[in-house]
Parts: C-alpha cells; sequence; structure tokens
C-alpha cells in the first residue's frame, strides 16, 4: 500500500477556515471542528467527488453540513476515512468525535505526557485528533477553543494570539487561540496542564516587540536560560543573514518529557523534547548545551522556511528540512567554532549518513514512494540534504543564494510547494544551469570518486583524474553521473603553500571549485612550479567518498600544511585509518600490532605545536570512531576494530603520556561555568587528554579523573570523568562513582539517561547483564523514547563489540524490545531496530544471526512502520 510521488492530485476540496474546540477530559475527551470547505478550482471532477477526510482512531460523534445532521446513508466511516458522499461547492461541516490521549502511547496526535496534554501532528498526526484532510497543501487558518480543568490545566496553549478567556461551570475553563496564518494541520499543536513559563522579549528589525516564553514543569525552571538566549540570537540571526522577521506578537517554547523527536516547529507553538530544550551546567553537558542552541534554531527558522512557505506533499520534506538544517548549522557556525562545527557535522555524517546510503532502507533526498512517511525523518532527507543546499550555495555563490532565497520566500509566501520551486529560485537568481545538479534530488547512494595525480615536471603541469560512480542502490541499479563541485587547492611541497591554479588558461587563485559531471574527467593546471600534494574536497564540497592514494608522508605534511581547517583534520583521520587498517589485518591474522611512528610523531606535533584553535586540536586527537572505521571495511570485524583501535590509542598514551598530561594541565580551569566557545574548547582539549590517560589506566590518570568527578562543577567534567572511570577495566573504579552519581541524580530523568548510556556502553563483556537489569530499574521505562535511546538506543548503536556478539544475544535482546515497541510506539520501534537491518556489512555467521532476529519480527503483526523497515532488510 505506498503512495507514491507521481500519483499527486491537488485534494478536490480545500480548507479556508478552520474551528476547533477541545473539551479536554480523562477517559473522554471531545473535539468539535467547524471546517469552511470549498471545491478546489485546480480540481475539474472537484463537483463529482464526494468529500473525503482522513482520520484514524476517532469515534464519531455528530457530523452536519450547514447546520444539517447528516443521515446515516450520506456518509461512511473507515479504519481510515471519513467520506461525505455528495456536498455542495461550499460549505461548513461540522463533525464531533471522542478521542483518548490517555491512552495514546504512540506519541502522534493527542497525547498524555506527565498529565500533561500535548501534540504532535506531523507528518500524520492531526487524523487522529479529528476528521480532516490531512495533507500539507491544505493551508487554513485556525482558531481553536480549549476547555479544560481550571485545577488540573490551568495552562491552555495552542498556535497563534491569545484571544478570548474565561470561567466555566464546574471548575473548568476556556482559552480560545486566533491563528491568522494559514497552515496545513501538521503544524497544530494544544498543550495543556500545570506549567510555568519564563518570559523575555524581542524587538523585531521593523520594530515589533514580541514576548517570548518558555513553559516547563516547576522544577525546570532554572533550566530555560540557554534556550532562551539561543532564541534571541536565532531570531536576530535570521532577520540579518536572511531577512526573515517573526510574525506573530507571541513565541512559545513547551517541553514535554515524551516526545518521539528532538522537536516541532508548529506555528507560534513549539513543541520540544525536555531533553532539546532543559540545560543547566550542573545537569547538562557542552555538547548538549550546543545542541539545544541548534534545535531551538532550527525551529524558529522553520517558522520560513517550512511554515511560511511549505511543502506540497511529504516526498518534498527535505525542501523544508534540508534547507532549515543548513540554516541552523549556518547558524551554529558563526555563533561557535565554525570549523569545528563542519568536522562534528561531517563526521556524523559520513558515519551515519553514508551508512544509511549503503544500507537497504538507502532512499533519495526525495522519495518516490514510501508506506510510512514517519520513517522517511531520515539522515538523508535530513542531512543530506543540508550538504546539498550547502552545494547550491556554493554554485551560485552566497549572494546570489541570498537573491533565490529572498525570491522563494516572496512567491511563494502562504503556498504548499516542491523542490523545483526553490531550485528554479536559485536558478533564476544566479543564471546558472541546475538541470544536471536535480540528480542529487533523485538518485539515493553516496557518489564515489576516485582520484589520480601526476605532477609533469618537464611541462609544470599537475595532472588530476577524477572518476564518479554511484554503487546500485535497492531499486535504482543504474546511476547517471552528477554535478558534484570539488573544492581544492595544490599544495606545494617545497614552499608548504597553497600554489597559484591555472586551468585550461583560466586563473583559479589558491583555492578553487572544480566541477565534475562526466563520469570521467581530466584536469590539467599549469604552471605549477613546484611538486604538490592535492588538497581535495576542501570543507568536505560534496557529500561524496573520495579516494586518492596519499601516501602516509603526504598526508603528514598536509596535516600541518594545509590551509583548509577541514582538511588538516581530515589528512590527520586518513592516516589514522591507514595504521589502523595494517593493526586490524595484524589482529586478524595473530600477528604482533606495531604502531606507525608516523602517526605517533604526528600527533607529537599537535601537541607541541602553538594552536589558537583548541577546539580543532582535540577534534584532531580525537581517532576516527569504531562506527567510522567499519565504514571503511568491506566486512566488518567488530573485535578487530575495537583491538586495533585501542591498541593505537594505547600506544598514543604511552609515547606521549608527558604531553597529554601537561594539556591536561594547561586546560583545567575553575572559572565559572559558561557555554561558551573558548571554555568549550579547552575543556574538550583537557577531556580528549584525560580519555587517553585512561586508555592505559595511568595511576596519575586515574587520580585526575577521580578527582575530576567528584570536585567537577558541571556536567561536561562529570559525565566525562564517570565515562572514563565507568569504561575502564577496574570495577573498583567503576562501581562507586556509578552508585554516587546514580543516587545524586535519580531525580532527574535527563541526567539518569546519561547514567544508563554511560553504563550500556562500557566495552566489558558484562554489559548484557547490566543492561538486562537496568531494564528494571524504576527510572526506566519503555513509553518513554529519550529512556529507550539512552539505553537500548546507545547499547545498541555505539557499543558495537557487546550488540555483535558472537552468541547473538545482543541481537535477541534488541528484537525483543522493537516487538514491544512495535505495539507501544511503532515510531520509535521502526528507528531502534536499524542496527540490525545493517546485517550485509558482517560475516556470514552474524548475518544469519541477525536476519533470524528480522525473521522473528516478520512473524509478529507488525505496525506499517515496522513492516516497512522489515520487508526492505529482509528484500533479496
Ligand atoms: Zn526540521
Amino acid at each position: 500500500q505506498p503512495t507514491y510521488l507521481h500519483d499527486y492530485q491537488p485534494p478536490a476540496h480545500r480548507v479556508t477556515h478552520t474551528e476547533l474546540t477541545f473539551d479536554l477530559s480523562p477517559g473522554a475527551t471531545r473535539v468539535k471542528a467547524r471546517l469552511h470547505l470549498e471545491r478546489h478550482p485546480d480540481r475539474e471532477d472537484a463537483a463529482e467527488s464526494p468529500l473525503v477526510l482522513d482520520g484514524e482512531q476517532l469515534s464519531l460523534k455528530g457530523i452536519a453540513i450547514d447546520g444539517q445532521p447528516l443521515d446515516a446513508d450520506e456518509y461512511r466511516v473507515s479504519d481510515t476515512q471519513l467520506t461525505v458522499h455528495r456536498v455542495p461547492e461550499r460549505f461548513l461541516l461540522d463533525t464531533e468525535v471522542e478521542i483518548a490521549p490517555e491512552a495514546n502511547t504512540a506519541l502522534e496526535g493527542l497525547y498524555q505526557s506527565n498529565g500533561m496534554y500535548c501534540t504532535q501532528c506531523e507528518a500524520e498526526g492531526f487524523r487522529r485528533i479529528t476528521f480532516y484532510p490531512d495533507r500539507p497543501d491544505v493551508m487554513a487558518t485556525f482558531s481553536t477553543t480549549v476547555v479544560g480543568d481550571a485545577q488540573r490545566e490551568p495552562v491552555l496553549l495552542s498556535n497563534g494570539n491569545l484571544v478570548e478567556r474565561g470561567e466555566l461551570p464546574n471548575g473548568r475553563h476556556f482559552v480560545t487561540w486566533e491563528d491568522p496564518h494559514p497552515k496545513p494541520c501538521y503544524l497544530f499543536a494544544l498543550v495543556a496542564g500545570n506549567l510555568q513559563k519564563v518570559e523575555d522579549s524581542f524587538t523585531t528589525m521593523s520594530g515589533r516587540e514580541v514576548a517570548l516564553q518558555i513553559w516547563v514543569e516547576e522544577e525546570n525552571l532554572d533550566k530555560t536560560d540557554h534556550a532562551m538566549a539561543s532564541l534571541k540570537r536565532a531570531m536576530a540571526w535570521d532577520e540579518q543573514t536572511y531577512g526573515r522577521e517573526y510574525d506573530l506578537d507571541l513565541f512559545m517554547i513547551v517541553a514535554v518529557n515524551d516526545f518521539n523527536m528532538g522537536a516541532m516547529e508548529n506555528k507560534g507553538l513549539n513543541i520540544f523534547n525536555s531533553a532539546a530544550v532543559l540545560t543547566h551546567p550542573q545537569t547538562a553537558t557542552d555538547a548538549a548545551f550546543q545542541r539545544v542552541e541548534g534545535i531551538v534554531a532550527h525551529e524558529y527558522f522553520h517558522n520560513w522556511s517550512g511554515n511560511r512557505v511549505t511543502c506540497r506533499d511529504w516526498f518534498q520534506l527535505s525542501l523544508k528540512e534540508g534547507f532549515t538544517v543548513f540554516r541552523d548549522q549556518c547558524f551554529s557556525a558563526d555563533t561557535n567554532s565554525a570549523p569545528v562545527k563542519r568536522i562534528e557535522d561531517v563526521a556524523f555524517f559520513r558515519t551515519a549518513q553514508f551508512a544509511e546510503d549503503a544500507g537497504p532502507t538507502a532512499h533519495p533526498i526525495r522519495p518516490d514512494h514510501y508506506i510510512e512517511i514517519t520513517n522517511f525523518y531520515t539522515l538523508t532527507i535530513y542531512e543530506k540534504g543540508a550538504e546539498v543546499v550547502r552545494m547550491l550555495r556554493n554554485l551560485v555563490g552566497w549572494e546570489a543564494f541570498r537573491q533565490g532565497s529572498d525570491r522563494y520566500f516572496e512567491r511563494f509566501d502562504g503556498q504548499a510547494v516542491t523542490i523545483e520551486d526553490f531550485v528554479d529560485c536559485m536558478a533564476e537568481a544566479s543564471g546558472l544551469d541546475l538541470s544536471q545538479f536535480m540528480r542529487w534530488y533523485s538518485q539515493a547512494g553516496t557518489p564515489e570518486i576516485d582520484a589520480h595525480g601526476e605532477y609533469d615536471y618537464a611541462k609544470a603541469e599537475y595532472h588530476l583524474t577524477l572518476r564518479q560512480r554511484t554503487p546500485a542502490t535497492p531499486g535504482q541499479p543504474d546511476k547517471l553521473p552528477l554535478h558534484i563541485p570539488v573544492r581544492l587547492g595544490l599544495v606545494g611541497t617545497k614552499s608548504g603553500e597553497d600554489l597559484r591554479m591555472t586551468l585550461d588558461g583560466e586563473e583559479l587563485g589558491r583555492d578553487a571549485v572544480i566541477h565534475l559531471r562526466e563520469e570521467e574527467q581530466h584536469f590539467v593546471f599549469t604552471d605549477i612550479a613546484e611538486a604538490p600534494v592535492p588538497s581535495l574536497l576542501r570543507g568536505f564540497s560534496a557529500p561524496v567518498k573520495l579516494r586518492f592514494p596519499y601516501a602516509r608522508e603526504d598526508l603528514a605534511f598536509l596535516l600541518t600544511h594545509d590551509s583548509d581547517g577541514f582538511n588538516r583534520w581530515d589528512a590527520g583521520q586518513r592516516l589514522a585509518l591507514l595504521a589502523l587498517d595494517d593493526l586490524i589485518a595484524a589482529h586478524r591474522n595473530g600477528v604482533e600490532k606495531v604502531m606507525d611512528v608516523r602517526v605517533i610523531e604526528a600527533f607529537r606535533g599537535l601537541l607541541n605545536a602553538e594552536t589558537d584553535d583548541k577546539a580543532v586540536l582535540a577534534e584532531m586527537l580525537t581517532l576516527p570512531s569504531e562506527a567510522y572505521i567499519a565504514e571503511q571495511q568491506p566486512v566488518v570485524d567488530v573485535d578487530a576494530i575495537h583491538a586495533a583501535r585501542t591498541f593505537v590509542k594505547q600506544s598514543l598514551a604511552v609515547a606521549l603520556r608527558d604531553d597529554f598530561l601537561r594539556v591536561y594541565h594547561d586546560n583545567a580551569s575553575d572559572a565559572a561555568y559558561a557555554p561558551e566557545p573558548e571554555q568549550i574548547a579547552a575543556r574538550s582539549l583537557k577531556n580528549v587528554a584525560l580519555s587517553y590517560l585512561m586508555s592505559v589506566e595511568d595511576e596519575e590518570g586515574i587520580e585526575l579523573a577521580q578527582r575530576q568527578f567528584s570536585a567537577g562543577h558541571n556536567m561536561t567534567d562529570v559525565r566525562c570523568a564517570l565515562t572514563l572511570l565507568t569504561h575502564s577495566s577496574r570495577g573498583d573504579l567503576a562501581d562507586p562513582a556509578l552508585r554516587l552519581f546514580g543516587e545524586k541524580w535519580a531525580h532527574d530523568p535527563l541526567v539518569m539517561d546519561q547514567w544508563f548510556s554511560i553504563q550500556v556502553t562500557r566495552p566489558q563483556a558484562d554489559v548484557l547483564d547490566r543492561l538486562t537489569y537496568l531494564m528494571e530499574h524504576p527510572a526506566f521505562s519503555l513509553k518513554n523514547p529519550n529512556r529507550v535511546r539512552a539505553l537500548i538506543g546507545a547499547f545498541a548503536g555505539q557499543n558495537r563489540v557487546n550488540f555483535h556478539r558472537i552468541d547473538g544475544a545482543g541481537y535477541r535482546l534488541l528484537a525483543d524490545v522493537v516487538i514491544e515497541l512495535n505495539r507501544l510506539n511503532p515510531e520509535i520501534a521502526a528507528r531502534i531496530i536499524t542496527p540490525l537491518t545493517r546485517w550485509q556489512r558482517f560475516d556470514e555467521q552474524r548475518q544469519a544471526l541477525m536476519k533470524a532476529e528480522l525473521e522473528r519480527i516478520r512473524a509478529e503483526e507488525l505496525s506499517p512502520n515496522v513492516f516497512e523497515v522489515v520487508e526492505k532488510a529482509l528484500a533479496e
């Protein structure tokens, strides 16, 4: 029962205005809807078409057209739809339904979290609230009245501006909200409960005053400062960078404990997973502070890229998500260290998105069919979508990009549009032909570039050959060549500097972009006076895998001389990967492991060089993750990878012990915590140094870790110390620290999540018993997505050696959880299953075990979510 892109048709009927009344009550919540409907002018068959509305798990209590109750033979209700056989050209439809928010464990539609009512409607949750054309190309103004118990639900929120409130009999009260901006129903939101607010304000560039409110449970009132500051920065940034101003008098954020994703951009009423909004120096790490800043900005930016201009259908999801992720990435880069932001994003992208693109659920940025759209809120749609927008920005240049963006927002304001509409604006603003570029949106899979270079001394030329190929993905055996911008420099081996480049008589400067459009292209750079090492794909200028036969000496050279900070980091990663390759082979062949001294010397150089960017240095000292190393292997050998990486880390720790100790002490500080770039940089550098020392259980390192654990005044330091103590092989270090921490923070679920994750990511073999035990812990619940991610997700996703235990116990545990979650929360079930779907990457024995678990899941009665993923994973 898939939905296909090529089947798109405008709806036969559209809603111009929506009036909703919610009567909240445990066990019997009533929703009255009055829809102002009319035939759609673009549908010739509209006059003959019945009215078809979406609706699921609704019990219909009344239905009338223009005030006339309908007879039973005038309409039909199925599991998913309400059909009214004959309707006039324009009319009012009144319906009343009963729903059960308290029984809603899927967390889609209207549900309860900690006793408070809240909603999640994107993508198709609104149909669980009332009968409606639940599709993004139906845009209406909304007026919403919420009636609740004055004691239990003193706060009643919805989209837009508050226009009326009042008391009602029986201890009830109501509030009416009006949202003047037409919107699709996926942006509808309602919150009701016992909440407290923190208030601030922002004056927009045209001088309008906007009230800003963050609503939380009382005990979290001290955790909103950072989100509020981030919101104000984001509002100012969007004005300065994109000329976009906020358009209501009120902007609200609500923190909710039970939430499937990070957050949701509902018009004027953003709803956040509490983990994505609450911070306090004592409870949240630097990474969490930065994540909150990014997500607050992301949701705010959606007000234009998503809400004012929205998607025609869900195949266009990346139109709003890719663009908005790109916007939030740039915002975070401007606010913090830009190179580190890029390094973090790319490091994550190359592991997680590349793996998705290489797996059974690979799909293009614009898929052409789906069974369950919630399965498509993916790294491909979001992050690869953002990379494609970034390529566009780089291709057309910022100025044309900004003009294209202005054009897009002006032309399509209040409309639901397509990816072509966006790219057309960029093509018009720049005059560039982007037709070949459009293939990025329709072809799945990660393009691979094989590069070869040769220096011709006699002619003073550098010859570069680039060959591209995109591997087959499910349903797409053959791929066409893409338009790939390759940013590069040629670094002179004598001068150590970027050389001036001339290509086909054209002066390119020292850092330039060349365009790969054919399957294979040959570039001849003339007047190259010295032999260069090419620095390719600078800044990760395209989301591709680039292979070049670098010698280790070349990489060591780029590591110190590349003018592009990103590629300096990448040279270090490549160098480490080459050394790791040798060690993985040694481990498999049972021969003695020998550490490559060139890596040690490169790291010694880094630790002793003058640096003004400690954050980048910390990144450079971080070895490629086990997941990224695995990505490079034809058949993943989890044990060899773990052994090799541990060996490299320990060898570096032994060889450079004094340097790591010095770096630790140089960067320790007693300054009051602030989540600002310099402090964050020093903390990450210090903690990287400590992780090396702890990898060999250095006595002095242990002492430092213990001191940092007990005296640390912020969660970044405390959590790092606790992780290192817990992951050491010594139970006498782990257990007392875990006990102390667990008791101290038992009242704070978001801190307990960290406590769970730290324990289940231990490399020790007993971790599965611990996991089973922790699943019974009072702070754990399968019904809460954050808990599931912290315990099960962290184990299956990050603890590679133990999840892939050769007896299959890790797989079995995950499958058990998926089967249970399939009933409770299909969306989370379909996500948590991911590691099992990657079975093709492993040896035969593990493949068989993983497939057996997938088969066991398939034998259950499955939600569409899990069904779609399992079918793909088991397809031949
Ligand atoms: Zn988004």
